[in-house]
Protein backbone atom coordinates (compact mmCIF):
# COMPACT_ATOMS: atom_id res chain seq x y z
CA UNK A 1 0.00 0.00 0.00
CA UNK A 2 1.14 3.53 -1.25
CA UNK A 3 1.83 6.56 1.86
CA UNK A 4 -0.90 8.66 2.15
CA UNK A 5 -1.01 12.75 0.95
CA UNK A 6 -0.68 15.26 4.09
CA UNK A 7 -2.56 18.33 3.20
CA UNK A 8 -1.85 21.41 5.26
CA UNK A 9 -5.18 23.71 4.96
CA UNK A 10 -4.83 27.41 6.33
CA UNK A 11 -6.64 30.60 6.45
CA UNK A 12 -7.68 33.68 8.38
CA UNK A 13 -9.74 33.12 11.34
CA UNK A 14 -13.48 33.12 10.12
CA UNK A 15 -13.10 32.26 6.71
CA UNK A 16 -14.68 29.10 6.41
CA UNK A 17 -12.16 26.58 7.20
CA UNK A 18 -14.47 24.52 9.28
CA UNK A 19 -17.74 24.78 7.86
CA UNK A 20 -16.09 23.63 3.98
CA UNK A 21 -14.15 20.99 5.43
CA UNK A 22 -16.81 19.45 7.66
CA UNK A 23 -19.27 19.50 3.71
CA UNK A 24 -15.77 17.81 2.33
CA UNK A 25 -15.19 15.06 4.68
CA UNK A 26 -18.75 14.12 5.14
CA UNK A 27 -18.34 13.03 1.07
CA UNK A 28 -14.67 11.25 2.17
CA UNK A 29 -14.83 9.21 5.39
CA UNK A 30 -11.52 7.81 4.18
CA UNK A 31 -9.66 11.11 4.87
CA UNK A 32 -8.59 11.65 8.39
CA UNK A 33 -8.28 15.27 9.79
CA UNK A 34 -6.29 15.57 12.38
CA UNK A 35 -7.26 16.61 16.10
CA UNK A 36 -5.34 19.37 17.62
CA UNK A 37 -4.37 20.44 21.01
CA UNK A 38 -5.31 23.48 22.19
CA UNK A 39 -4.96 25.74 25.11
CA UNK A 40 -8.23 27.71 24.15
CA UNK A 41 -11.88 27.19 26.27
CA UNK A 42 -13.83 25.02 24.58
CA UNK A 43 -16.96 26.93 22.31
CA UNK A 44 -20.65 26.01 23.04
CA UNK A 45 -20.66 22.52 21.66
CA UNK A 46 -17.17 21.57 21.41
CA UNK A 47 -16.31 18.11 22.92
CA UNK A 48 -13.08 17.12 24.25
CA UNK A 49 -11.29 14.59 21.92
CA UNK A 50 -13.69 15.29 18.60
CA UNK A 51 -12.90 19.59 17.61
CA UNK A 52 -9.78 19.49 19.85
CA UNK A 53 -7.94 17.96 22.56
CA UNK A 54 -8.12 20.64 25.25
CA UNK A 55 -4.88 20.90 27.50
CA UNK A 56 -3.86 23.34 30.35
CA UNK A 57 -0.89 25.84 29.64
CA UNK A 58 0.98 23.42 31.59
CA UNK A 59 -0.04 20.02 30.07
CA UNK A 60 0.61 21.63 26.55
CA UNK A 61 4.14 22.67 27.15
CA UNK A 62 5.13 19.56 28.99
CA UNK A 63 3.86 17.68 25.40
CA UNK A 64 6.37 20.60 23.48
CA UNK A 65 9.19 19.11 26.01
CA UNK A 66 8.32 15.68 25.09
CA UNK A 67 8.48 16.21 21.48
CA UNK A 68 4.83 15.30 20.83
CA UNK A 69 3.87 17.72 18.44
CA UNK A 70 4.53 17.71 14.74
CA UNK A 71 3.97 21.43 14.48
CA UNK A 72 2.80 24.10 17.50
CA UNK A 73 2.67 27.71 17.93
CA UNK A 74 0.62 30.24 19.56
CA UNK A 75 -2.48 31.80 17.77
CA UNK A 76 -4.12 35.07 19.47
CA UNK A 77 -2.86 34.37 22.82
CA UNK A 78 -3.58 30.22 22.72
CA UNK A 79 -1.53 27.74 22.18
CA UNK A 80 -2.08 24.71 19.31
CA UNK A 81 -0.27 21.85 18.35
CA UNK A 82 -0.83 18.97 16.41
CA UNK A 83 -0.38 15.58 17.99
CA UNK A 84 2.61 13.70 15.88
CA UNK A 85 1.83 10.09 16.12
CA UNK A 86 -2.23 9.22 14.83
CA UNK A 87 -0.92 11.96 11.46
CA UNK A 88 2.10 8.81 10.75
CA UNK A 89 -0.44 6.02 11.73
CA UNK A 90 -2.47 7.37 9.32
CA UNK A 91 -0.27 8.21 6.42
CA UNK A 92 1.12 4.94 6.76
CA UNK A 93 -2.03 3.20 6.04
CA UNK A 94 -2.49 5.45 2.67
CA UNK A 95 -4.96 7.26 4.05
CA UNK A 96 -5.01 11.35 3.12
CA UNK A 97 -4.22 13.13 6.48
CA UNK A 98 -5.30 17.00 6.99
CA UNK A 99 -3.95 19.36 9.13
CA UNK A 100 -6.43 22.64 9.60
CA UNK A 101 -3.35 24.73 11.16
CA UNK A 102 -2.31 28.63 11.27
CA UNK A 103 0.11 29.93 9.43
CA UNK A 104 3.40 29.43 11.62
CA UNK A 105 2.50 25.78 11.75
CA UNK A 106 2.09 25.28 8.21
CA UNK A 107 5.42 26.87 7.88
CA UNK A 108 6.90 24.39 10.27
CA UNK A 109 5.35 21.52 8.19
CA UNK A 110 6.90 23.04 5.45
CA UNK A 111 10.32 22.47 7.02
CA UNK A 112 9.64 18.57 8.25
CA UNK A 113 6.95 17.52 5.41
CA UNK A 114 7.98 19.29 2.27
CA UNK A 115 6.20 16.75 -0.17
CA UNK A 116 3.09 18.18 2.26
CA UNK A 117 0.32 19.55 0.08
CA UNK A 118 -0.03 23.06 1.05
CA UNK A 119 -3.60 24.85 0.67
CA UNK A 120 -4.56 28.30 1.50
CA UNK A 121 -8.31 29.70 1.98
CA UNK A 122 -9.44 32.87 1.40
CA UNK A 123 -12.27 35.60 2.35
CA UNK A 124 -13.25 37.69 -1.12
CA UNK A 125 -12.72 40.12 1.08
CA UNK A 126 -11.33 42.03 4.99
CA UNK A 127 -14.69 43.26 4.97
CA UNK A 128 -16.45 39.79 4.69
CA UNK A 129 -14.70 38.38 6.79
CA UNK A 130 -14.62 40.47 9.52
CA UNK A 131 -18.52 39.77 8.46
CA UNK A 132 -17.71 36.08 9.21
CA UNK A 133 -16.56 36.26 12.54
CA UNK A 134 -18.88 38.41 14.25
CA UNK A 135 -21.82 36.25 12.62
CA UNK A 136 -20.12 33.00 13.80
CA UNK A 137 -20.11 35.08 17.72
CA UNK A 138 -18.00 33.14 19.45
CA UNK A 139 -15.14 35.72 20.32
CA UNK A 140 -15.48 38.60 22.31
CA UNK A 141 -14.24 42.22 21.16
CA UNK A 142 -10.58 41.55 21.95
CA UNK A 143 -10.77 37.46 20.37
CA UNK A 144 -11.69 39.38 17.45
CA UNK A 145 -9.53 41.91 17.12
CA UNK A 146 -6.18 39.86 17.25
CA UNK A 147 -7.55 37.29 15.13
CA UNK A 148 -8.54 40.23 12.52
CA UNK A 149 -4.75 41.58 13.06
CA UNK A 150 -3.58 38.11 12.36
CA UNK A 151 -5.66 37.38 8.99
CA UNK A 152 -3.85 40.21 7.07
CA UNK A 153 -0.63 38.45 7.76
CA UNK A 154 -2.20 35.36 6.91
CA UNK A 155 -3.61 36.50 3.62
CA UNK A 156 0.10 37.71 2.21
CA UNK A 157 1.63 34.86 2.88
CA UNK A 158 -0.89 32.93 0.20
CA UNK A 159 2.27 32.80 -3.17
CA UNK A 160 3.83 30.58 -0.22
CA UNK A 161 0.84 27.69 -0.89
CA UNK A 162 0.85 25.34 -3.61
CA UNK A 163 -2.81 25.82 -4.12
CA UNK A 164 -5.20 28.78 -3.00
CA UNK A 165 -8.80 28.77 -2.99
CA UNK A 166 -11.49 32.05 -2.35
CA UNK A 167 -14.39 30.69 -0.07
CA UNK A 168 -16.47 32.99 -1.80
CA UNK A 169 -20.15 31.52 -3.17
CA UNK A 170 -20.16 27.88 -0.54
CA UNK A 171 -20.85 25.44 -3.48
CA UNK A 172 -17.61 26.37 -5.86
CA UNK A 173 -15.82 27.02 -2.99
CA UNK A 174 -16.69 23.24 -1.47
CA UNK A 175 -15.79 21.72 -5.20
CA UNK A 176 -12.13 24.02 -5.57
CA UNK A 177 -11.33 22.77 -1.92
CA UNK A 178 -12.30 19.27 -2.45
CA UNK A 179 -9.93 19.66 -5.54
CA UNK A 180 -6.92 21.37 -4.03
CA UNK A 181 -6.97 17.91 -1.44
CA UNK A 182 -8.13 15.23 -3.41
CA UNK A 183 -6.53 16.07 -7.11
P1 LIG B 1 -12.99 29.02 10.30
O1 LIG B 1 -13.09 27.55 10.60
O2 LIG B 1 -12.14 29.30 9.10
O3 LIG B 1 -12.60 29.87 11.48
P2 LIG B 1 -15.93 28.85 10.09
O4 LIG B 1 -16.08 27.61 9.25
O5 LIG B 1 -16.23 28.78 11.53
O6 LIG B 1 -14.46 29.51 9.86
O7 LIG B 1 -16.85 29.97 9.38
C1 LIG B 1 -17.02 31.29 9.94
C2 LIG B 1 -18.43 31.77 9.66
O8 LIG B 1 -18.58 32.03 8.25
C3 LIG B 1 -19.51 30.76 10.03
O9 LIG B 1 -20.59 31.45 10.65
C4 LIG B 1 -19.92 30.16 8.68
O10 LIG B 1 -21.27 29.74 8.68
C5 LIG B 1 -19.71 31.34 7.73
N1 LIG B 1 -19.38 30.95 6.33
C6 LIG B 1 -18.51 29.99 5.93
N2 LIG B 1 -18.44 29.94 4.57
C7 LIG B 1 -19.27 30.90 4.11
C8 LIG B 1 -19.65 31.35 2.77
N3 LIG B 1 -19.13 30.81 1.65
N4 LIG B 1 -20.54 32.37 2.68
C9 LIG B 1 -21.05 32.94 3.81
N5 LIG B 1 -20.76 32.56 5.09
C10 LIG B 1 -19.87 31.56 5.24
P1 LIG C 1 -9.79 28.40 16.52
O1 LIG C 1 -9.50 28.94 17.89
O2 LIG C 1 -10.63 29.39 15.71
O3 LIG C 1 -10.36 27.00 16.54
O4 LIG C 1 -8.39 28.29 15.75
C1 LIG C 1 -7.56 29.39 15.67
C2 LIG C 1 -6.44 29.15 14.66
O5 LIG C 1 -5.62 28.07 15.13
C3 LIG C 1 -6.96 28.73 13.27
O6 LIG C 1 -6.21 29.45 12.30
C4 LIG C 1 -6.63 27.25 13.21
O7 LIG C 1 -6.35 26.84 11.88
C5 LIG C 1 -5.37 27.20 14.04
N1 LIG C 1 -5.06 25.86 14.56
C6 LIG C 1 -5.90 24.88 14.97
N2 LIG C 1 -5.22 23.79 15.34
C7 LIG C 1 -3.91 24.06 15.13
C8 LIG C 1 -2.69 23.31 15.31
O8 LIG C 1 -2.67 22.15 15.70
N3 LIG C 1 -1.54 23.95 15.02
C9 LIG C 1 -1.49 25.23 14.55
N4 LIG C 1 -0.28 25.75 14.27
N5 LIG C 1 -2.60 25.96 14.36
C10 LIG C 1 -3.80 25.38 14.66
Amino acid sequence: MSIGRVVVLTGPSGVGKGTLLKAILAQHPEAFLSISATTRSPRSGEVDGQHYYFLSRADFQAKIAEREFLEWAEFAGNLYGTPRSPVIEQVNQGRTVILEIELEGARQVRQTLPTARQVMLLPPSIEELERRIRERATEDEVAIARRLDRAQAEISAAKEFDRCVINDQLDSAIAALEDAIFA
